[in-house]
């Protein structure tokens, strides 16, 4: 297969992370004699340095020309001036918008190896797998927002908004990746107060009932999941829910697995490019060192390989790859828990031989 592939690294650690992604996808194109073109291109605080704007159109134009997107992260102090004109964030928002990433994907996967690192205990984490499908570009967040006179001051007011297309295509999007995996989609909304959530909950069941008789489908309200979340993970195959909502369960979520350096995420579209990441920041308390835990970069470098380029044993490879290095004990500091620890490049060098047979 020919494949365009954008790297945008970004700020702090996301160049040392994405130059191991590479060397990964590099290893897989050589493994399966695919021919990956990847191409660098700026984004965050170092393009607000370089250019005055942290999403630059050639930047926009090289990721709309692609067939995927690797993002390292973006952010650090250095740009955190609050009177600042730009924020290396506002690329971010600007790439998710130009390229109609209406649905974010985070997979929350707990690591046998690793179980030991999750705050909650192990009988209840081990063999969770859940996929969130959070719709990314509606709901409250986009929705008419201001304030107005009120007799106590003023008053704030935010209209959260969903149509029927816009919660058919994230729903579908969920149903068919419930497919591939344990064939159970869960929808969260609060369709006993809010009236968007009634739409979302009628549509929902709709889509399911009609398109996907063969994938189990249940309802949970988002107060009861933010419960059910924590007391019973497992339980779950697929979620999906709203902006607001995903945008809190999947960060409780992603403290199951304990570790932050293990979790990748996909934006998607209808077609186009998708936008692939390690959920992490930048962190620029650790950048420079050569310390930054890679896994969660390749574990994003794999859904590329499965959502983008459907190539499902590349992205099966690196993520044996990923298991088998941390299963043979080799640790970046972050996930070492005070024992020894090994390099960016290092864990880079261990994936990529695993990879490489
Ligand atoms: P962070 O995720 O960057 O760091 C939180 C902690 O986790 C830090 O101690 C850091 O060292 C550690 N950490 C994170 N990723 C790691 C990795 N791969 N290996 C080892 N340790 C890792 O969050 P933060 O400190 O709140 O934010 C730092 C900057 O990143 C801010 O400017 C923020 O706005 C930005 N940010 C960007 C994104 C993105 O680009 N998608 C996401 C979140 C935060």
């Amino acid at each position: 297969m020919d494949a365009n592939i954008v790297l945008l690294p970004g700020d702090g650690i996301g160049p040392e992370i994405v130059t191991q992604g590479q060397r990964v996808l590099e290893a897989i194109a050589s493994r399966f004699g695919h021919n990956f073109v990847m191409s660098e291109h700026p984004i965050g605080g170092n393009a607000i340095d370089d250019f005055g704007d942290p999403l630059p159109q050639a930047t926009i134009d090289a990721c709309k020309a692609s067939d995927a997107i690797l993002l390292g992260a973006v952010g650090g102090p250095k740009w955190d001036d609050p009177a600042a004109k730009t924020r290396p964030e506002a690329g971010l928002l600007k790439i998710r918008q130009e390229l109609q990433l209406f649905a974010n994907l985070r997979p929350i996967q707990t690591w046998d190896e690793l179980v030991d690192a999750s705050p909650l205990k192990t009988e209840i984490v081990a063999g969770t797998d859940i996929l969130f499908f959070r719709e990314l570009t509606g709901g409250v967040y986009f929705g008419d927002s201001g304030r107005r006179e009120h007799s106590s001051g003023e008053e704030a007011y935010c209209e959260m908004v969903y149509s029927t297309g816009e919660i058919e295509r994230i729903v579908r999007l969920a149903a068919e990746a419930a497919r591939g995996r344990q064939g159970r989609v869960t929808s969260v909304d609060k369709a006993n107060v809010l009236e968007v959530s009634r739409l979302w909950r009628q549509v929902a069941e709709r889509v399911m009932k009609e398109e996907y008789p063969d994938v189990e489908y249940d309802v949970v309200l988002v107060d009861a999941m933010a419960m059910h979340l924590i007391a019973r993970p497992k339980t779950f195959d697929v979620v999906v829910t709203g902006n607001l909502f995903g945008d809190i369960l999947t960060d409780a979520a992603s403290m199951l697995p304990g570790s932050l350096g293990l979790l990748p995420s996909a934006s998607l579209g209808s077609d186009g490019p998708g936008l692939y990441e390690p959920i992490h920041g930048s962190a620029p308390d650790i950048a420079g060192r050569g310390i930054a835990n890679p896994l969660a970069t390749f574990l994003a470098a794999a859904m590329l390989l499965r959502h983008s380029l459907k190539l499902n044993e590349e992205a099966s490879v690196i993520e044996a790859a990923v298991a088998a290095t941390l299963k043979a004990g080799h640790r970046t500091a972050d996930i070492a828990s005070g024992g020894s620890s090994i390099s960016t490049s290092e864990m880079g060098d261990l994936v990529v031989a695993q990879i490489s047979g």
